[in-house]
């Protein structure tokens, strides 16, 4: 590749804060009001105009891993459950008591941003928005500073802790901390996708329904359409006069933009075909449309940052808990087939339809989950570490969200945002006490933080 030397400048110092949280999402945003709210100076940073990562941006929706594993027994509470509760109060997510009962809290994104701008701000922190996380200047082991871009330039932020809640750990990878990618085999990632919202359905009866989306089977089996389920009359958002489906698939790397660019390009494709196979095809579906696709495909899967603990997918299946538990998952090792195949793939199991087709499959077959084996046991869920959140260096940097420190199967449970959210609400407290204490965050009681998360209204 051809090269410029790009001229070294000074960069002007936009704030100098003791926490900043780079990234807005279900990881990064509990961690902002959580930092703030224990008293440390806050900046949160976002590329978008708004918060919530892939729950607002990737029309991703519902929250999942609120509670136990087939059980209505709360695993998350604390923030999770505040902001499912302010949005019931503005109509866009049930009641707590109500969301319990349901496998996941059905929620508007439009909701989500509104409750999010008001709590950032009844917080106290700043808050800056459009706003890109380049790199990191790193001496001795410390990130000095992040570097920031917009249209107002590049400029330096300084702050005692950072957290990275990027999704696919920007700042830990320019940082220089160590970071996995993908699964150990071929560092392939579960495929990404993006939620379709389709209106203009008829009214249907539950055989119409059916046999509508019997159709839309029998073309992906002929290999007409191209998704790993045929449900695309889902209703996973609050709103049910429209439908929304998760069921595109791209298999790519989410920290290649070219890669970015095919998925984004394929599935949108995909979901052309699908609703001019619905308005000609399909009786009833003559006025379908898109309402709307996610402002970005979605990743599930990037960089993970190496901390001093990994979590495995044996500890999601057995229930695993530990001593420096802070934040609860029951989600499970749902890994959506890395090399993008559809229907009927869906899952990378033992029991792929594909088999010795897939050069994985005939060289780790005995080494894959089994179906029934990818569920933590009834009734319970399994621990999140600190040691998960604590990069092995720079001395400074804390991981919320998907990124944490996970292997290939065990990020596949706990990347739900339930849990992502519990992990930000730790990450933000540990932060802040770890500024109070003047201690790095290795160094932190964790005992006195789960003291802190539990009277906060956190179940660790
Ligand atoms: C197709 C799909 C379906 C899913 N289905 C579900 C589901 O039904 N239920 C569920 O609970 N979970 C689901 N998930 C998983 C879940 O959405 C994610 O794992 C979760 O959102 C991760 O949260 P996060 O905050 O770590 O990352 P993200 O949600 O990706 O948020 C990261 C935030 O950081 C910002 N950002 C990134 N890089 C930078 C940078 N360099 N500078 C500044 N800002 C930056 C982004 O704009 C974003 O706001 C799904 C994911 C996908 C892709």
């Amino acid at each position: 590749m051809a090269t410029i030397t790009e001229r070294p400048r000074e960069l002007p110092i936009y704030a100098e804060v003791d926490v900043v949280v780079c990234g807005g999402g279900p990881g990064g945003l509990p961690a902002a009001i959580a930092a703030a709210r224990h008293g440390a100076r806050t900046l949160l940073i976002e590329r978008y105009g708004f918060l919530g990562g892939l729950a607002t941006a990737g029309l991703v929706a519902p929250i999942l891993g609120h509670h136990a594993h087939n059980s209505q027994t709360p695993i998350v509470e604390g923030i999770l459950k505040e902001m499912t509760e302010r949005m019931h109060t503005l109509g866009g997510a049930p009641t707590w008591e109500e969301a319990l009962t349901k496998w996941g809290i059905n929620f508007d994104a439009e909701t989500f941003k509104r409750v999010a701008d008001q709590m950032v701000q009844e917080a106290g922190m700043q808050l800056l928005l459009h706003t890109l996380v380049t790199d990191a200047i790193v001496e001795e082991n410390e990130i000095k500073a992040v570097v920031i871009e917009n249209k107002s330039g590049r400029q330096a932020v300084r702050a005692k802790i950072v957290i990275d809640a990027t999704g696919d750990a920007d700042v830990a990878f320019r940082a220089g901390a160590p970071t996995t990618k993908g699964r150990a085999w071929d560092g392939k990632s579960e495929s990404m996708g993006s939620f379709i919202h389709l209106d203009g359905l008829p009214d249907l009866s539950d055989e119409e329904r059916k046999a509508a989306v019997e159709k839309v089977r029998q073309a992906m089996a002929e290999g007409r359409l191209r998704f790993y389920n045929p449900g695309f009359l889902n209703m996973n958002d609050m709103y049910h006069d429209h439908s929304s489906a998760n069921m595109t698939r791209f298999s790519g790397d989410s920290t290649n933009a070219e890669d970015m660019t095919r998925a984004e390009l394929s599935i949108r494709e995909d979901v052309w075909k699908l609703v001019q196979f619905l308005r000609e095809e399909v009786p009833g579906f003559a006025k379908c449309y898109i309402r709307a696709t996610s402002a970005q495909v979605g990743p599930r899967e990037s960089r993970q940052v190496l901390g001093a603990y990994v979590l495995t997918g044996d500890d999601v299946h057995s229930g695993r808990k530990f001593p420096d538990a802070v934040a609860r998952g029951s989600w499970w090792i749902d890994i959506h087939c890395p090399l993008g195949h559809t229907y009927p793939v869906h899952l990378c199991i033992v029991e792929c339809p594909r088999q010795l087709q897939c050069a994985f499959w005939a060289a780790q077959h005995d080494r894959m989950y089994h179906k029934a084996d990818l569920y933590p046991p009834e009734g319970d869920w399994y621990d999140i570490p600190y040691r998960c959140l604590v990069a092995k260096r720079p001395n400074n940097l804390l991981v919320s969200g998907r990124c944490i420190s996970a292997t290939h199967e065990g990020m596949a449970g706990s990347r739900v945002m339930g849990t992502c959210m519990a992990i930000g609400q730790a990450a933000g407290t540990a932060a802040a006490l770890a500024v109070k204490q003047g201690v790095s965050p290795r160094d932190l009681d964790v005992q006195a933080l789960r003291q802190a998360l539990r009277a906060d209204g956190a179940l660790v």
